[in-house]
């Protein structure tokens, strides 16, 4: 059904690193209020949609987004208000068309991206469906994620010393969402005691996953096979297995990895995944590579593609003509999935429908900045990708869409796991 916009309305808020982000008000012409909240990344792709700061020093550190908000209350405002829109795609292509650039950089992808989310729910609501529900028939049948906890960071996300940065739990094995979440946060509590047994810091990255001073990824590795373990689970793809998002693009410089003191060529990056893939039940991993490494990414594809998911997350960019590129020259063989990264929800479907005709999985995933808004559990269980990441089974913001997707579980009959 078409939805005609009585009002819209955006306001500077904090985000869960106490920087400025967005809230957007979308009211329909029958009065029904549609919010959203817009998340920001830290370890950003080069070819992400441009996020909207304001540079004033003297506000926020210049991280102030009102230049972005007074686009949404007035340009975009403007041209949407008492319109009339017959799908997300053409209220989408409108904002496209508006902005006019290639990624965004003129009405600011912040304020486009959370037009467009409350948008989505407009119609969604409009349709008297749950916002999952207006997902289904886009791609697979809706089905209930298997979560990704992000237990222990680095990287630009913690102030440790670990050069990788997110290690997650997958609870692969887990007979149902609620009790995968339960998982989750068992072994995130054995882990916390394994840390304080050992005298490391329980302290938090932005994600919520614990930020101890652990130099090599193959401790970590060890460590959460213990912490599995003495949660009374078992490692594996049968149980709980593993997952690393090194955000390696970040320790990439001069054509090396700077990875615990060491140098490594591509080459060796791939080898010592090879060997952590084999000593560990690592199950999928994320920018193994930096995203100007094409050469090494078709190698690493081509080693490691067969036994374990890749995906693209800073070289792809949900960017749906990056990742067709990257299926032509077999790189990866799965995307990340980041909404704010591409700028619309409907260019969000089109990257993932991309990935489903060529076989490559769709890793729905938050940003280490977020707002207590649950729009991407919607998003993977409607589309039914069979796996999204959205930080440690702890912090509101987390654990807004960890309890979404129980909510969607104890409300629907739908099946869990990968697909
Ligand atoms: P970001 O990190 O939100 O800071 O970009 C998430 C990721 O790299 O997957
Ligand atoms: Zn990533």
């Amino acid at each position: 059904m078409p939805i005609t916009v009585r009002e819209l309305h955006a306001v500077e808020i904090l985000d869960s690193r106490s920087r400025p982000t967005l809230a957007v008000t979308l009211i329909s012409q029958e009065g029904t209020v549609l919010r959203a909240g817009v998340p920001s990344g830290a370890s950003t792709g080069s070819r992400e949609a441009v996020e909207l700061r304001d540079a004033d020093p003297h506000r926020f550190a210049g991280q102030g987004v009102l230049g972005a908000v007074a686009n949404v209350n007035g340009e975009i405002a403007d041209a949407v208000t008492g319109r009339t829109f017959r799908d997300l795609s053409e209220l989408d292509g409108l904002l496209v068309g508006l902005d006019g650039t290639q990624n965004k950089s003129r009405l600011g992808a912040n304020a486009i991206i959370g037009v467009s989310m409350a948008g989505a729910r407009a119609f969604a609501a409009d349709a008297n469906v749950a916002l999952w529900q207006s997902f289904a028939g886009t791609l697979e049948s809706p089905r209930l994620p298997v979560p990704h906890f992000n237990v222990l960071n680095g990287g630009v996300h913690a102030r440790n010393e670990l050069d990788f940065q997110e290690f997650m739990i997958a609870p692969l094995g887990a007979p149902s969402l609620a009790e995968a979440v339960r998982a989750g946060s068992e072994v995130y509590g054995a882990l916390r005691q394994r840390l304080t047994d050992r005298g490391l810091s329980t302290g938090l990255g932005d994600e919520g996953g614990f930020a101890p001073e652990i130099a090599t990824p193959e401790e970590v590795l060890a460590l959460l096979v213990e912490a599995i373990d003495d949660a009374g689970y078992r490692p594996g793809r049968d149980g709980i297995a593993l997952a690393m998002d090194p955000a390696s693009s970040e320790f990439y410089r001069d054509g090396k990895y700077h990875v615990a003191g060491e140098s490594l060529s591509s080459d060796d990056m791939i080898e010592r995944y090879a060997d952590m893939i084999e000593r560990y039940p690592v199950w999928l991993l994320e920018d193994g590579l930096a995203e100007s490494d094409w050469d090494g990414w078709e190698r690493l594809t081509a080693r490691l593609g067969q036994q374990i998911e890749l995906v693209g997350d800073d070289i792809f960019c949900t960017n749906p003509e990056i990742i067709a590129e990257g299926i032509a020259r077999k790189v990866a063989n799965a995307s990340l999935i980041k909404v704010n990264q591409i700028g619309t929800v409907t260019e969000t479907l089109r990257a993932m429908q991309v990935c489903r005709e060529a076989g490559y999985r769709q890793f729905v995933s938050h940003r280490s900045g977020e707002t207590e808004d649950s729009f991407i559990a919607d998003l993977a269980v409607g589309t039914g990708c069979g796996h999204l990441k959205t930080g440690a089974p702890a912090r509101g913001e987390r654990v807004a869409k960890y309890n979404r997707l129980i909510e969607i579980e104890d409300s629907e009959r739908l099946s869990y796991g990968l697909a």
